[in-house]
């Protein structure tokens, strides 16, 4: 599976600091497969005819923009049912789909997980996928803080090759209110210290033993405040290679 960030910023980022950017979080999947986006990664998307599907996470409008949707048609575009009626546009084709009720797109099995995340007004959903192409298994956890645990039980039944986190808090920044709605580094160690050790799978009848994140696997780092991490070189300095914290641009094959 071939994973390229096309933007790897939270909502602050709207222009450059000192001479380093980050457009609104959009991530490409083997360039058919499209989750989130704004105008911001447009021109950043070199092949847009090769998009079949985009999977939305949430509407809130950094991650969410009809301009860009209307842009790309034709195009199917996956969201929960909560806000899928929002949607529309000449060749933009709706897809409203459930929490935990899988699906296919762009020849994927996409498995949407409700994330602990409230974009106003406070009814809509916000949900992380679970990708699976046949061979690799990729979770995408933006936006959300701490799993839910219906979240947690839907993992354990999964054996992660990867996992793309919203990484908006960076390191230190002890106190900050965004914690619950959004991860800081601090909080993923917390977690991924877990996924990595073997687990019972819930609602499981073989009771198969296995860490939901597998041995070696990466965890990408993606929609980092603008206020809230350094340069992407102090960045990769303090958290590689523990994590690898994504830039835009960053191509990655899993
Ligand atoms: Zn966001
Ligand atoms: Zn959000």
């Amino acid at each position: 599976m071939k994973i390229r960030f096309l933007g790897t910023g939270a909502a602050d980022w709207r222009e450059p600091v000192n001479g380093e950017f980050r457009a609104l979080s959009s991530t490409l999947f083997d360039e058919k497969l499209l989750i989130d986006g704004t105008m911001m990664v447009r021109d950043r998307i070199t092949h847009p005819e090769k998009i079949t599907d985009m999977l939305l996470t949430h509407p809130h409008s950094d991650h969410f923009d009809l301009e860009l949707i209307r842009s790309l048609a034709p195009i199917r575009v996956h969201a929960h049912s909560s806000w899928a009626d929002r949607i529309s546009g000449e060749g933009v084709e709706v897809v409203p789909f459930e929490y935990f009720e899988s699906f296919q797109a762009a020849g994927y099995t996409v498995l949407p997980m409700e994330a602990n995340h409230l974009p106003e007004p406070h009814d809509e959903g916000a949900v992380h996928f679970v990708l699976q192409d046949g061979e690799k298994t990729v979770l995408y956890a933006t936006d959300g803080a701490w799993l839910l645990t219906r979240e947690w039980y839907a993992l354990t039944k999964f054996s992660l090759d990867a996992a793309i986190f919203d990484a908006t808090i960076g390191e230190g920044y002890p106190g900050d209110y965004r914690i619950f709605e959004h991860n800081s580094i601090e909080m993923l160690r917390i977690m991924l210290r877990t996924m990595r050790q073997p687990m019972f799978a819930k609602h499981n009848a073989s009771g198969h033993i296995h860490p939901v994140l597998k041995a070696g696997a990466p965890v990408y780092l993606t929609h980092m405040a603008r206020t809230l991490h350094g340069p992407q070189g102090e960045v990769d300095a303090s958290l590689r290679p523990e994590f690898c914290p994504a830039h835009d641009g960053m191509e990655v094959t899993v």
